[in-house]
């Protein structure tokens, strides 16, 4: 820990705090994500080691680079290095709003997102927490980089909310197949694509809600209710049918006014309600919205 010089706090998320440090021996900007390793439920935290075993298989261009794991002598509290980023997407869509709403801005960053989870799903890894606060940038290069790999899971291992002993996504971004714990995939974190594709055009998410019965009524008001037609297991994952009012689908390019209409398709592909028919990262890259991206 000693290489490591402490400047400044600049982040505290869900489960860490992140500071921004000095490397004294390579004269690197890091950022150290600092971590309590015992947990009093699992021993040593299953999510750092979850979270230092996925990150240090993944080298991608917008995936953050973990670079050395430090453990601080006499605490039990290890850091966790990474490339130093100046801004996540959330800071960067309210601090420099005008900027972040150039749809070729736009463009490029969900490009980025896109690329950095097919190559996730490629290794069978489920990000399963894709949000803005999860999506660092730096600004000069306007690169977008995937980060905070706590909640994340190789595809198949099956969870049960009540012994898994943590939530597993932001309400507003979650998909509706989660509804039901104990199924689901990678389709889950195209879902959440969707959500912040949205959120960069307005700079509002798109669904609004504190929990998941907020969560599910603005789903529907703004989809409609999925029938078996839509979605076969529709039943199995939606508990909360009866309780909802009908209501029809609205007109989704309305929700989202300044996105051009690849964008609206595009868009509308991410947010399916039967995962099997929701647009794969892979098969995103090639839609049509990104013809005219050009370079990185
Ligand atoms: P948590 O699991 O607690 O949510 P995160 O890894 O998401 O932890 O980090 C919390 C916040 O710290 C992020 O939302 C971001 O603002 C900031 N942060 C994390 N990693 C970096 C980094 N490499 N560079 C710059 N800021 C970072
Ligand atoms: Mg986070």
């Amino acid at each position: 820990m000693e290489k490591y010089e402490i400047l400044e706090n600049i982040g505290v998320g869900t489960f860490a705090s992140v500071y921004k440090a000095y490397n004294r021996e390579t004269n690197e900007t890091v950022a150290l994500k600092g971590l309590h390793v015992f947990d009093k439920f699992e021993g040593v935290a299953g999510s750092i080691i979850r979270e230092i075993s996925l990150l240090r298989e993944m080298k991608h261009s917008n995936i953050v680079r973990l670079l050395d794991v430090a453990v601080e002598s006499g605490t039990n509290k290890v850091f966790l290095v990474f490339e130093y980023m100046d801004v996540d997407l959330k800071d960067f869509m309210d601090t420099r709003s005008e900027t972040a709403k150039d749809p070729h801005l736009i463009k490029r960053f969900l490009h980025q997102i896109l690329s950095g989870l097919a190559y996730c799903h490629s290794y069978k890894i489920v990000h399963r927490d894709l949000k803005p606060q999860n999506l660092l940038i730096n600004s000069s290069e306007k690169i977008l980089k995937l980060a905070d790999f706590g909640s994340a899971r190789p595809v198949g291992v099956p969870l049960n909310k009540y012994t898994e002993g943590d939530e597993i996504a932001t309400p507003a971004y979650m998909a509706p197949e989660l509804f039901n714990y104990l199924k689901y995939s990678t389709e889950v974190d195209m879902w959440s694509v969707g959500c912040i594709f949205a959120e960069m055009c307005n700079h509002e998410p798109l669904f609004c809600a504190s929990d998941e019965f907020g969560l599910i009524d603005k789903i529907f008001s703004l989809l409609g209710i999925p029938d078996k037609q839509i979605w076969p297991e529709v039943t199995e994952h939606c508990q909360f049918l009866g309780i909802a009012e009908n209501s029809p689908p609205k007109n989704l390019a309305e929700v989202v006014p300044d996105l051009e209409p690849a964008g609206v398709d595009l868009l509308s592909k991410m947010l399916r309600y039967n995962p099997r028919e929701r647009i794969t990262a892979f098969d995103a890259l090639n839609h049509p919205y990104f013809a005219g991206l050009g370079g990185p």
